[in-house]
């Protein structure tokens, strides 16, 4: 029998199972009383002066922000193509037009130039997303975004807990920021997000918008003069609000999100140490004075490893290891090549045809990493 390892498995103690069975005895399953705490929670884990919007997904919280922001028809919404289908999706829920721009492949992140020279007078935001946990450069791009008078949406879904020059993701120079709480993101509620933002007119539309439009919530039931069960719609909102059960287990893993980043960077920094000498391109680090939230590991071949890609994948496959791809580019997928206008990504299309992602995951063992590496040794050496 081979010995196999996952690409990922969630790290789910005895705490978030209490904390989720205890939700489950309390009699309040919806949005309630655990959602607050979440929120209040989160907020303190990014140092205060924010709003937290607890969503359920980070596709939610990219969708908010892009209406709270104003996005509408007509207008063009920046997007990196090396993404999950989620970042360009949102721009057309809300008839907008999303416009693909290349990457930087030194850190798989969105290249600030392009954005520049990608913006038209229709152009209202930009959506960076901090690939694998590497933080783009939100400096560059804020200069950018005030110098244009556009908005910075960043989907920080891989992202927590990274910082940019000191600034936790969420303070770090976005006008909103999405995180994914999906099963196997850095931390999870199974499905989840949550919209933060700095901005009390943004956080208090996705607020409503979140719930039907609906102009209270449970959490101002008791501060609101009216009788219970009066309430307006002031627009044609969402249903994304996240349960009471998915909150609670938030609350444990946000407890944990500071040990399980400490968990995965010193697992890159052993895979760099083992592939050092391996025809491999290994995975960009943070650029200086920026903290990487180390949600993938991810490997680019070179032109003198003795196998592509694919056949990798497939060699690990057969050795009973999971890998995965991130990402196919957008500009590849039959919906968003309409967007493209013929545009090359030259850089996005290169990364993409090398790479392939590790497993690495914070209840991964010595043994299951020493797995990985041996047998990436034995595939890539082969021909040395
Ligand atoms: C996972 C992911 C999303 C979507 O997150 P959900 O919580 O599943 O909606 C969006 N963008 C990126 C880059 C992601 O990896």
């Amino acid at each position: 029998m081979i010995n196999t390892v996952p690409f990922f498995r969630p790290s789910i103690g005895e705490e978030e199972i209490a904390a989720v069975t205890d939700c489950l005895r309390s009699g309040w399953l919806t949005t309630g009383p655990k959602t607050a705490e979440f929120e209040a929670v989160f907020t303190d884990f990014l140092g205060g002066d924010v709003e937290s919007v607890a969503v359920n997904s980070a596709t939610a919280a990219l969708h908010l922000g892009l209406e709270a922001l104003g996005v509408g028809p007509g207008d063009e919404v920046i997007v990196p193509t090396l993404t999950f289908t989620a970042t360009a999706e949102v721009v057309r829920y809300l008839g907008a037009r999303p416009v693909l721009v290349d990457i930087d492949s030194n850190t798989f992140c969105i290249d600030p130039s392009l954005v520049e020279a990608a913006i038209t007078p229709r152009t209202k935001v930009i959506i960076p997303v901090h690939f694998a946990g590497r933080m783009c450069d939100m400096s560059s791009l804020r200069v950018i975004a005030d110098r244009y008078g556009l908005r910075i949406l960043e989907d920080a879904a891989h992202a927590l807990p990274a910082s940019h020059k000191g600034s936790i993701v969420g303070k770090a120079g976005a006008d909103v920021s999405a995180f994914s709480f999906y099963a196997n993101k850095t931390m999870t509620t199974g499905e989840g997000g949550m919209l933060v933002t700095a901005n009390p007119t943004i956080a208090s539309r996705a607020r409503t918008m979140r719930l039907h439009g609906i102009d209270r919530d449970v959490f101002n039931r008791f501060s609101d003069p009216r009788a219970g069960w009066v309430y307006d719609v002031v627009a044609p909102g969402f249903k994304y609000n996240l349960t009471d059960i998915a909150s609670a287990l938030g609350i444990v893993q946000l407890k944990r999100a500071n040990a399980f980043a400490r968990i995965r960077a010193e697992r890159a920094e052993r895979y760099n140490a083992a592939f050092a000498d391996l025809p491999l391109i290994l995975p960009p680090g943070p650029s200086e004075g920026d903290v990487h939230s180390w949600h993938l590991y991810i490997v680019q071949l070179t032109d003198s490893a003795p196998i592509n890609r694919d056949d990798f994948i497939l060699a690990l496959k057969d050795r009973g290891i999971g890998t995965s791809v991130h990402y196919r580019p957008l500009h590849m997928m039959t919906v968003w090549k309409d967007f493209c206008n013929s545009a090359v990504f030259s850089e996005a299309d290169r990364v993409f045809n090398r790479t392939v992602s590790l497993p690495l995951f914070m209840d991964m063992t010595d043994s299951e990493q020493d797995r990985v590496i041996n047998v990436t040794l034995e595939i890539l050496n082969k021909q040395k």
